[in-house]
């Protein structure tokens, strides 16, 4: 058990802004800080957190909390787990009540694996600094790479010695289980029963999960032997999962987020060297080729990728679908060939580190267009490859959501590879098709082209346009100045993570006025119109006041007099109104001026996104004949199916879709 007065100084110590910042970008938003939250998948930040209450909140998700449930939340830790880490984050000693010799075996079994794993990286590097086989042959290799001892260390890096079971036996003799060591897979079993080393005569590099505890191990042979497999990794475990798993991140995401950038190289050595060099944003995908759950890991700290590749061509080529990856994340690539078959290790050797980031620096280049240049070369002059490279490219392109950016690239490429931009673009909606087809499982995409949808049938939805339009402008002529009053759920300063109900009032002519021109909606009807504007120009000087009517009469022309005397006129009343708009029985007095204003509103705005909703289909469909990029348009078309579905809600209307 930790102990009370070690909790309390944790709890001292910690501070929220500074444990999330080791994970989530962080920006500044007044007194408070504004990130994505890791939590959910968004776009748009809604992660706040709360520096002076020591506290975080995201609006999207709702999960909140102290550093404390912050960690346990992010990590998966346990309680003690995750003061564990806030301890060895603020550098404070955990002081145990009634240490327990039983502890280690109480523990559950992911706890049992780190601890394992914990273990044996001791026992590796133990071995490299003072085995005579680890000097000779793991420290020589180590130096030879130019390793400082200070960067051994901090990698941790070790040495397996090449006996069978040297490590298995060891480990058993000081109490660790059999069970464990096989569940690592620092062990494997023979059919004999006898356990004996995955890692024999390797130098060994420790992989460190984010909060920097090791999960894992890569280990290089160094002797010449066709048999074995020259770099070898730990098998997937409990805690160990290759594709979500980055070599180098616990060291590098502090980096990276402070630059705004990653680089991603191949091998661990890599890695090592490069922050060796200085340069500390670099991480490297561990035992697998590059997996999406690796990119949305990179994605948290930041949205730019600098991949760093060798000079070998036929790696690079390997490597293209990767990036492809990348792109669908929506992240941005930039890509760096190192000349002469060097690797990001090697020039750093040769040239030294101020002169590799300025290589970096000097030669990123952006991936769609360095991509293109590079199968540009091989295609040369050859019509019937030049088809399947741009087909290629194309691919690459439709894998970027943005649509802004596509287009970019659309025109970019079209100047290189000189091809008609529409063309281009044609292919490009093909493919985009088939993607999101793909992506969405469905044959949506198709219907939403063909299948025309009925709009909800409400007796104000028959009302003629002119007719909605009048009775917003007599709504604004009779009770422009009165009141109506809304409730907001906000959260509460004094206690987060608690709701008040806040009553507002806002005055008829300002709702109107807001909802309607700050829609741009214009009223078809040119004298209601007229009459809109006055009312639009008046809130510009005072929004919640509105024009005196009797002036309004005295002082306009005779269509608006006319119109406006007619309104006033006591036939219209608001009951018999809406009788006639809703055919139900009329609601009690005080909540029938807001839901005339707010129907009435909405009544016409759902006219009008149906109107916008029917054009887009049409548009949709001509898309692919016209050149138009498709997923733009059918991005706004999916915006309008929200709108209209939002504006359903609040006129209660089910919508069977
Ligand atoms: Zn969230």
């Amino acid at each position: 058990m930790i102990a009370r007065e070690t909790i309390d100084r944790i709890l001292d110590a910690v501070r929220i802004d500074e444990v999330v910042g080791d994970f989530v970008q962080l920006k500044k938003r007044g007194t408070n800080l504004l990130g994505l939250c890791p939590f959910h998948n968004e776009k748009t930040p809604s992660f706040n957190v709360n520096p002076v209450r020591n506290i975080y909140k995201c609006f999207g998700c709702g999960k909140g909390g102290d550093a404390v449930n912050f960690v346990m939340e992010h990590e998966h830790y346990s309680y003690p787990e995750a003061l564990r880490y806030l301890a060895k984050r603020y550098n404070i000693e955990i002081e145990e009540t009634a240490p327990d010799p039983q502890e280690a075996q109480l523990r559950d079994e992911r706890e049992s694996l780190y601890i394992l794993n914990s273990y044996a990286q001791r026992v590796f590097s133990e071995q490299l600094f003072e085995d005579e086989e680890g000097r000779a042959i793991g420290m020589s290799y180590f130096r030879e790479r130019g390793f400082t001892e200070d960067t051994i260390k901090t990698f941790q890096l070790g040495f397996s010695r090449s006996d069978w079971s040297a490590f298995a036996e060891r480990a058993v003799k000081e109490g660790y289980k059999e069970e464990y060591l096989e569940k690592t897979g620092l062990c494997i079993r023979k059919d004999n029963g006898k356990l004996f080393d995955r890692f024999r005569g390797r130098v060994m590099f420790p992989i460190h999960n984010l909060s920097g505890r090791v999960i894992g191990f890569g280990g290089r042979v160094l002797k010449k032997d066709d048999k074995t497999a020259k770099y070898l990794n730990s098998p997937e475990s409990e805690i160990y999962h290759k594709s979500k798993s980055l070599y180098g991140i616990y060291f590098a995401k502090k980096a990276i987020v402070q630059l705004d950038n990653c680089y991603l190289v191949e091998g661990y050595t890599d890695v090592i060297s490069l922050h060796q060099a200085g340069i500390e944003n670099v991480v490297a995908s561990s035992g697998t080729s590059l997996t999406s759950e690796q990119i949305r890991l990179i994605g948290r700290y930041t949205k730019n990728i600098t991949v760093l590749y060798d000079g070998d061509a036929a790696g690079i080529k390997a490597s293209l679908r990767g990036i492809d990856l990348i792109l669908e994340e929506g992240l941005n690539v930039k890509v760096v060939l190192f000349p002469d078959g060097d690797d990001p290790d090697s020039y750093t050797r040769k040239h030294g580190s101020s002169s590799t980031v300025d290589f970096i620096e000097a030669n990123a280049k952006d991936f769609v267009l360095f991509k293109t240049g590079l199968l540009l070369d091989d295609v040369k002059n050859d019509p019937v490859r030049k088809a399947g490279l741009i087909r290629d490219v194309v691919e690459t392109i439709g894998h970027i959501p943005d649509p802004i950016l596509r287009s970019t690239y659309t025109k970019q490429c079209s100047a290189l590879l000189d091809i008609q931009e529409n063309i281009l673009v044609s292919e490009l909606n093909k493919i985009r098709r088939n993607q999101l087809k793909k992506e969405t499982g469905t044959p949506e995409i198709d219907e939403l082209l063909t299948v025309t949808i009925a709009p909800p049938q409400t007796p104000a939805d028959d009302l003629s346009t002119e007719a909605q339009e009048q009775h917003i402008i007599r709504l604004l002529v009779q009770y422009g100045d009165e009141l109506i009053e809304f409730k907001e759920n906000t959260e509460d300063p004094e206690r987060p993570g608690h709701f008040l109900e806040q009553k507002y009032h806002v005055s008829v002519s300002r709702f109107i006025v807001e909802e309607i021109a700050h829609d741009g909606i214009e009223f078809e009807h040119p004298v209601y119109n007229r009459l809109l504007r006055l009312y639009v120009e008046s809130a510009k000087a005072n929004p919640d006041a509105s024009p005196d009517v009797d002036r309004l009469i005295q002082e306009s022309d005779a269509s608006v007099r006319e119109v406006l005397v007619e309104l006033l006129s006591p036939r219209y009343t608001l009951s018999d109104n809406w009788a006639i708009m809703h055919q139900i029985e009329v609601p009690l007095e005080e909540n029938l001026l807001r839901q005339q204003v707010e129907q009435s509103v909405y009544h016409l705005k759902n006219k009008k996104v149906m109107r916008l909703l029917e054009e887009s289909r049409q548009r949709l469909k001509e898309a692919h004949t016209n050149g138009e990029d498709f997923t733009a348009l059918l991005e706004r078309h999916q915006h309008l199916e929200r709108v209209k579905q939002e504006i359903s809600r609040i006129l209660g209307i089910d919508v069977l879709r």
